[in-house]
C-alpha cells in the first residue's frame, strides 16, 4: 500500500494517518464490534501504535469492554479504531475509514460463532470461531 495511508469519519471532523503496513487483518464478527459499529461485521487492521496518528480532530473515547476501548467521532459516530488498555503496543483501525479501503484485505475471520445468521462473506479464509490460535 502507500504510505502515509489517509484515513478519516463521514463527516471530517476526524483525520488520520498511518505509515506502517498493517502487521495483521481480518473481519471481526463479536458482539461488541457489531454493537459499536452498527454493522454485522467490522474488518480491521492492526498497526504499531506509534505508526497511528490523528491529523485532525480530538476523538471521543468509548470503553467497550474490560481490556479496550475504541475511539470514535462525536459529530457523526463512525468508529476508527480499537486498543487495548492501559497500554497498547498496536491499534486496530477501522479498514472501511480509510481513503482507500481496498488497500488492506482481511486475512481471515474470528469470532465466527457469534455472527449474524444471515451474513457470511464470499470467501475461503480461515473462519475461527472465537480469538485466531496464537503462534
Ligand atoms: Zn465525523
Ligand atoms: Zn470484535
Amino acid at each position: 500500500m502507500n504510505l502515509p495511508a489517509r484515513g478519516g469519519c463521514h463527516c471530517g471532523a476526524l483525520r488520520y494517518e498511518i505509515d506502517a503496513e498493517p502487521i495483521d487483518s481480518g473481519y471481526c464478527h463479536c458482539t461488541d464490534c457489531r454493537k459499536t459499529t452498527g454493522a454485522p461485521a467490522l474488518a480491521w487492521a492492526t498497526v504499531p501504535t506509534d505508526a497511528f496518528r490523528f491529523l485532525k480532530g480530538t476523538p471521543k473515547t468509548y470503553r467497550s469492554s474490560s481490556t479496550g476501548e475504541r475511539l470514535f467521532c462525536g459529530d457523526c459516530g463512525a468508529q476508527i479504531l480499537f486498543r487495548e488498555t492501559p497500554d497498547p503496543i498496536y491499534v486496530d483501525i477501522n479498514i472501511a475509514t480509510l481513503d482507500v479501503p481496498e488497500a488492506i484485505t482481511p486475512d481471515y475471520h474470528i469470532f465466527f460463532a457469534h455472527r449474524i445468521p444471515w451474513f457470511d462473506t464470499q470467501d475461503n479464509l480461515p473462519r475461527f470461531a472465537a480469538r485466531e490460535p496464537t503462534a
